[in-house]
């Protein structure tokens, strides 16, 4: 399904022009207008999931099989250090367009992108906690 008013639908699906490095017939893949560095590209599905919750297990399956083609090929024509592949579900974590896609971050060594955390500690009460609430759902 494509979502009306959905951008990543319309260019998705060509109804708007991207700078298009790769399509087939499930996924196109585009330069991000916004990049964290040189050759940041976005693999957007053709049909229509807000996020990986909603994603089917095929798509999800082949969008992880596509990532690791495009960067290894992105990788031999920008001469790339390494590769952040970042997915963000709900605004909460930063998702600001809803419809499912996967950042494909070249990163260069010494390059500035900020993608790190504050590291914490896992306590005994939140590891406990955790798996037993984890224990306690259903898959
Ligand atoms: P999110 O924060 O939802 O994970 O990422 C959305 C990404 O889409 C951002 O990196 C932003 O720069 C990019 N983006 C938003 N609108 C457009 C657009 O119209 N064209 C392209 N190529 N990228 C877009
Ligand atoms: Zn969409």
């Amino acid at each position: 399904m494509k979502k009306e008013d959905c951008i990543f639908c319309k260019i998705a699906n060509g109804e708007i022009p991207s700078a298009t490095l790769y399509e087939d017939e499930n996924f196109r893949v585009i330069l991000d207008l916004g990049p964290a560095s040189k050759g940041h590209a976005l693999i957007l599905p053709k049909e229509h999931s807000a996020n990986l919750y909603e994603l089917p297990d095929e798509t999800a399956a082949k969008a992880l099989i596509l990532a690791k083609k495009i960067i290894s090929r992105m990788t031999r024509a920008l001469g790339c250090d390494g590769y952040n592949i970042v997915q963000n579900n709900g605004e909460a974590a930063g998702q600001t367009v809803h419809h499912f896609h996967m950042h494909l971050i070249p990163r260069y060594q010494g390059d500035q992108v900020g993608l790190g955390w504050q590291v914490g500690e896992l306590t005994d009460a939140d590891k406990n906690e955790i798996l037993e609430k984890f224990q306690s759902t259903e898959d």
